[in-house]
């Protein structure tokens, strides 16, 4: 395993809008692998590769604990959102500790490359695709709290967050948030 260190909340790489990938090459594979085991290694169910301080517009998805093989989309595009808003509680492993409710359209048609560089198109429903919209936003510079409608809770759950980022920083330990959505 070979994790690579979590960009959190504050970072300015969070906050940019991540290169497309021209060319699959060997570095960009490593990279995948390594942000593969980094999603494990967190119990997160998706990271995009600006979350491992890279801005370049790589995600995956690992929803394994569903039987779902995880897989990799590298410069992903949603070309569809449809089917019902619905609103469920996310997190995120760079902004550890907040889960908020966040409201998406239920389905969603993506396309991206896979390792080979082949063109793939998903269509996805439910929690994978919050979690691929989840991820996609961090490609546009995009964290979930910015889609939270109760502003106030925010503001108080930031204010936590700071002391918690701080903890991290002076420690390099966190509790690990299971079963819930951090994508
Ligand atoms: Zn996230």
């Amino acid at each position: 395993m070979a994790s690579l260190p979590l960009s959190y909340y504050g970072e300015d790489v969070l906050r940019a809008v991540a290169e497309p990938v021209r060319k699959v090459t060997a570095e960009i594979r490593k990279v995948i692998d390594q942000m593969f085991d980094t999603c494990a290694a967190e119990s997160g169910i998706g990271l995009a590769a600006p979350q491992v301080g890279l801005s370049r517009r790589i995600i995956v998805c690992d929803l394994s604990h569903l039987d779902m093989e995880p897989f990799c989309l590298i410069n992903p595009a949603i070309k569809r959102r449809y089917g019902p808003l619905e609103t469920e509680a996310e997190g995120c492993l760079s902004v550890p500790g907040v889960f908020m409710d966040v409201t998406r359209c239920r389905d969603i048609v993506v396309e991206g490359r896979d390792l080979k560089g082949r063109l793939m198109r998903l269509e996805a429903t439910e929690l994978l695709s919050r979690c691929i919209q989840h991820e996609v936003d961090h490609l546009d510079g995009r964290l979930f709290v910015d889609w939270v409608e109760d502003r106030e809770q925010l503001a108080s759950e930031i204010e936590a967050l700071q002391g918690r980022l701080a903890e991290i920083k002076l420690t390099g330990k966190r509790e690990m948030p299971q079963g819930a959505f951090v994508g």
